[in-house]
Formats: structure tokens, sequence, C-alpha cells
């Protein structure tokens, strides 16, 4: 069987480090906000570009947290709205429910499966206080375009970039650098994924870090003394260990998931199967590589008959979930489309040469 990701193959190359990592925290006998935290934050930070990179426990808190923060620090109120892809991992979503905002779902583009910035304005009301866009899959979105519009009418940018670790655009910027904050997840399966749950916010702005860096720790910058009713997100000093050691080879294993992608790009060639469209080598990092068909449920059935397994992400569009069942009548037809035809094929830094050569002459005689 050809796994649609193998995380234990993934981790046991860097077994050594990771061991080591460990072993260095457990030996520092200090395991909450110490050294380790501090050293991944300023390497993350220093990776994306950007000022702050602050850890957290997890992505959908990274996202709450930066919401949070602003109501804290009376940018946004109760019933506020935000612009959100209809198509998104509903985690983005929950990120603005959360907090008392108002998800405001914009259709996709059907080519790049990213929010198509030309229906924002149309959504933008006395309310709208942010736009969130998602690199999805992996792909920048059109962030260009997306900071003009929020510019032009005083929006904050928020950027999901839990699928997007390293996308850079034609002016050298990655994601995570591009709004006015950004929220990152290491979820293991994630292109940097630790051992367990973490994520980080990354941003250019010194209020707003160091807000959030209150927030996640109880509201409080001294100890005992809460400014804010705060939450308990913080990331572990172990696992910012293992993302330390993780983060060194994240570029080489990007760099050998585009090669896979564009080998499927070019020889996939079944007229059944459309293939993603991608805008700039650089600014996509395949977090998935995604394929669309009428007949997926056939062709997934059809591809674990011959060994190979693959994913759907997603399956049910934000709107039709039971969690939102007030958003039921609402009809966001491409983001339903994309819903009923998407596929995720295996690709990872650990898929073999063979393997590859077997999917694509698999998925050609289909
Ligand atoms: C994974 C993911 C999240 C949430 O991250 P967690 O670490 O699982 O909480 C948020 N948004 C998107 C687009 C994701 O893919």
């Amino acid at each position: 069987m050809i796994k649609f990701l193998d995380l234990y193959k993934i981790n046991q190359r860097h077994k050594k480090d990771l061991v080591q990592a460990f072993e260095d925290v457990l030996d520092s006998g200090w395991y909450i906000m110490g050294n380790s935290l501090k050293k991944f934050e300023s390497e993350f930070a220093n990776y994306c570009g950007v000022k702050h990179a602050i850890g957290v426990a997890n992505g959908l808190d990274a996202l709450i947290l930066v919401i949070r923060a602003y109501k804290e620090l009376g940018l946004f109120k109760d019933g506020d709205e935000i612009i959100v892809p209809a198509n998104t991992y509903i985690a983005s979503i929950l990120a603005i429910s959360a907090n008392q905002l108002v998800p405001v779902l914009v259709e996709p583009n059907i080519d790049t499966y990213n929010i198509a910035p030309e229906l924002i304005e149309a959504k933008i009301t006395d309310k709208t206080v942010a736009i969130m866009p998602v690199h999805l899959y992996g792909q920048l979105c059109d962030m260009q375009t997306i900071c003009a519009i929020a510019k032009n009418n005083n929006l904050k940018v928020i950027e999901d970039c839990a699928q997007a670790h390293g996308a850079v655009d034609l002016s050298g910027k990655k994601a995570g650098n591009f709004g006015d904050a950004a929220g990152f997840s290491f979820y293991p399966g994630k292109n940097l994924g630790a051992l367990g749950d973490a994520g980080a916010i990354t941003t250019n702005d010194n209020v707003l870090a160091e807000t959030i860096k209150a927030l996640l720790n109880y509201g409080s910058y001294v100890k005992y003394e809460n400014k804010y009713k705060g939450v308990n997100s913080r990331l572990d000093e172990l696992q910012a260990a293992l993302l330390s050691v993780k983060l060194m080879t994240l570029d080489d294993e990007t760099a050998v998931k585009r090669k896979i992608a564009n080998r499927y790009l070019s020889e996939i060639n079944n007229p059944k199967i459309t293939l993603p469209t991608i805008q700039l080598q650089t600014a996509h990092v395949w977090h998935l590589f995604v394929i669309r068909t009428p007949e997926r449920y056939e062709l997934q059935k059809y591809l674990f008959d011959k060994g190979i397994q693959t994913v759907i992400h997603y399956p049910i569009p934000p709107h039709k979930q039971e969690a939102y069942k007030e958003w039921s009548e609402l009809s966001f037809s491409i983001s339903e489309n994309i819903h009923a035809e998407v596929l995720s094929l295996p690709l990872s830094p650990v898929l073999e040469d063979n393997e590859v050569d077997t999917i694509i002459s698999i998925l050609n005689r289909w």
C-alpha cells in the first residue's frame, strides 16, 4: 500500500536529532516558557521574515488569539464581520465564531481554490473589520490584490498559513508576512509538523505581539497579575525543541514535494482528471496535491484497490456542516462543486520515485 502520508517514515529520518532534542529538554529541568521556545520563536520569525513569532498550543488557537487580541485592543467587537473563503478548512471559520464575530463567506476561484479577490468588495459592509485569506493546499492567495482591498477599506488582514509554511511570492515575501498577523499550525501532518499539537502567530506589530503573549498565558505579563481574562495556549519546550530540528530541513522537504508535484502536473494526462493550477513555482509549497473529477469516489476506490491511499480535503463545505446549521439554506456553488469533486493524492518528502511512477501510470490507465 502506498500511504497517503507516512508520518513514521518522515519522522524516522530525523530520529537522531529529535531524540537529542528530547534529551536536552529532559535534562534542562525546565519544560514551559524556556530557552527552547525562545530559540524556536526566533528561528521561525527569521524564517518567515517577520519581527515576531509567538508559539501557541495549536493552529486554531493561533487564529483565535489574533482576533481576541484585536478585541482587547478595542479594534474589533462582538458582531463585527470577517471575510473568509467558503471552502476553507473549518478551523478558519471557527476562530471567528469563537470570538463572537461573524464569518462572511466568499467563493473561491475554481482554478486556484483560493478566495476570489474580485468577489470580496461586494461582501464588505460597515461591520467588516478584517479579511482572512487562507493559503489553501499550500498555495499563496493573491495577496497583492487582497492587501490593496484591505488598505482601501481600512481592514486588517489575518492570514491563515496553516498549510503554507515557506510559500514565497515574486518579491520574496513569505507566507505570514503579508498581512497584519498570521496563524500557523504545526499539526503533525502539516508541512512543518510537531510530534503533537503546536502552532504559532507571526506579526510585525509590537503591540499586537505583546497583547497575544499575555493572552496565551492567562492574560498575564507578570506572574499572578492578570490584565486580561486570558487562556492557557502555551507551546511547550519539548514541541518547540522538536520543531527547531524539523525547521532546518523544511525547505529541502518542500523542494522534494515540489519536484513530485511537477511530475504529477506534467505526466498525469487522463482527460477525466483536472489537475491543480499553479501561479508561480515558489508560491506553492504543496501541503496537498488536489485533483478533481466528477467520479471522485469511483476514482478513490479504483486507487485503493490498486494499493494507493488517497484522502478528501474536504468532503463537506463549512456552510453544510451541522455546526453551522444557520447557514444550511445558503448556497456557494463553486465551493460545493469543489467539495464534491476533490481528491488528494499521496505527496510527501518520503515518497519514492517508483511509487510516483506507479501512481501516475495507474491514474493514466483509469
Ligand atoms: C490545520 C488547519 C488549521 C488548524 O490547525 P490545528 O493546529 O489543527 O488547530 C487551521 N486552518 C487551516 C487551513 C488548517 O489546515
